[in-house]
């Protein structure tokens, strides 16, 4: 891959909102900023009326509104990370995403899904296919199995036209690889047996700050740059990277080493548009689909064994 401006390999960041507070991610987007990193931050639109799985700050608090529109200002991206922590209905959605766009003057190129959340779209089994679909039941012991209906016309839940209407990326398959073009190569893709999302794109699992370390440990950061690669971490910066008043060490000290290669630090969709720009609006085949979904479950089966013994 032939990177703009000479560089060697790209990087960003999807930053999960869960948990996030102005407190306890601000001092994390200071160093990130001051780096030269332009990431993605996620938020929700709207303050949540429900008890929280995971809660956090939204755009209806003022002083951490004010804060994004800085971070918009300085060039980061602020995506979607649906309408608040918990199910929102679709008038709930709509209104959400007005606010969102009443706020930053645009609609969100990227999204994810939250955790629990009934609108999430294609989400839980609905992200797999056939026989796949049965695995991952399986081995989710069939909890998931209906959960989620954001693409599931009929529903209180159904928002995938408003999705397809505003949004132009959303995130799926997440592998621990520092490279996520390596493992998925053709993204951004649209999916034609999941239309209402217009390109999807994959992630490396930096989920919290250990696992984040991890990935970008020194070898796996020149392996990147050797292979010309391309990262999306995706991970939640409110999950230990500041705490009791003071940045991770070795948090900063991988950043800081990052920082100083030639790398294209530009947030996910503008680095998406770049990808599709490139490799045109892929499609996805349907091998394509089933090897891609394979290999999802194939990472997550052998890193919840390999989690287990690091436990130990
Ligand atoms: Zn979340």
């Amino acid at each position: 891959m032939d990177w703009p401006e000479n560089k060697d390999f790209a990087f960003t960041i999807f930053d999960d909102t869960d948990n996030a507070t102005l407190e306890n991610v601000k001092p994390v987007y200071d160093l990130i900023d001051d780096l030269g990193f332009r990431t993605t931050k996620s938020v929700w639109p709207s303050r949540g009326n429900d008890k929280p799985i995971f809660g956090g700050d939204t755009c209806e608090d003022p002083e951490y509104a004010g804060w994004l529109l800085e971070l918009r200002d300085k060039g980061f991206e602020i995506a979607y990370h649906m309408n608040t922590y918990h199910s929102s209905t679709r008038e709930e959605i709509i209104e959400g995403l007005q606010r969102f766009n009443e706020i930053f003057g645009h609609n969100p190129d990227s999204m994810s899904n939250h955790t629990g959340c009934a609108d999430d779209i294609y989400w839980g089994p609905s992200r797999l296919s056939g026989l796949n679909k049965f695995v991952y039941n399986f081995l989710t012991g069939f909890r998931n199995s209906a959960s989620f209906f954001g693409h599931v016309e009929g529903s209180k839940y159904f928002w995938g036209d408003v999705c397809r209407q505003f949004i132009k990326y959303c995130r799926n398959f997440v592998f621990r690889d520092i490279n996520t073009l390596k493992q998925c190569p053709f993204m951004p893709y649209y999916d034609p047996e999941r239309e209402y999302v217009n390109n999807w794109f994959a992630s490396s699992d930096g989920a919290h700050l250990g696992e984040f370390n991890f990935l970008l440990k020194e070898e796996n950061q020149d392996r990147l740059e050797a292979e010309g690669g391309c990262c999306i971490v995706y991970t939640h910066l409110s999950c230990g990277f500041h705490e009791d008043g003071r940045l991770d060490s070795e948090f900063v000290t991988l950043m800081e080493r990052l920082s100083k290669k030639n790398g294209w630090y530009v947030p996910v969709n503008r680095l998406l548009d770049y990808l599709m720009e490139k490799n045109g609006a892929h499609k996805l085949s349907k091998s394509e689909r089933l090897k891609l979904e394979r290999r999802w479950l194939a990472d997550k089966v052998r890193n919840a064994r390999l989690g287990k013994r690091k436990n130990k």
